[in-house]
């Protein structure tokens, strides 16, 4: 084997892996992703128990299950057609995918460990951003509460 010159060149992975809280369920996408998003809207906020989701939006054809596919329940919005599907036996929001979209799914970017190719630079819905979400103020330590920060007690919303 010849050795070469120059230095090896640095790839980006072709892929991402997404995992559930219990492991139960894995898929990898195809990065860099089609988009990433943040969203405000009351359905995903009740169903991820957040302020808000952030998404990664993709083709349905860049992403295939490592496994656990058959642990999904699916529930599907009533108003809306959309479906999301969560790990049955943990409850880790996996897919949400929009009726008006069919080829698209986004997927929690929480459950990504690397990067996606992409930075969630899109707000839908930012008017249903509730006013108890923390938006980067200055934190300080509580006394007597190791690895507890806290906003001072300021008052802002109704709480
Ligand atoms: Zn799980």
């Amino acid at each position: 084997m010849e050795k070469s010159n120059s230095a090896p060149k640095r790839r980006a992975p072709a892929s991402a892996c997404a995992e559930c809280a219990c492991g139960d369920v894995a898929l990898e996408i195809a990065v860099p992703a089609q988009w990433a998003w943040h969203d405000h809207s009351p359905t995903s906020r009740r169903a991820h128990g957040a302020a808000y989701a952030t998404y990664v939006g993709t083709w349905k054809s860049r992403v295939r299950f490592v496994r656990g596919e058959e642990c999904l329940t699916r529930y599907e919005e009533p108003e809306t057609g959309a479906v999301r599907s969560f790990c049955s036996r943990c409850g880790t929001p996996i897919l949400y995918e929009r009726k008006r979209a069919p080829k698209n799914v986004n997927i929690p970017r929480a459950l990504f460990a690397s990067g996606v190719g992409r930075e969630p630079r899109y707000h839908v819905a930012i008017d249903e951003m509730r006013d108890w979400a923390y938006l980067g103020d200055k934190l300080k330590p509580l006394k007597g509460f190791a690895g507890v920060v806290w906003d001072g007690g300021r008052k802002r919303g109704s709480g």
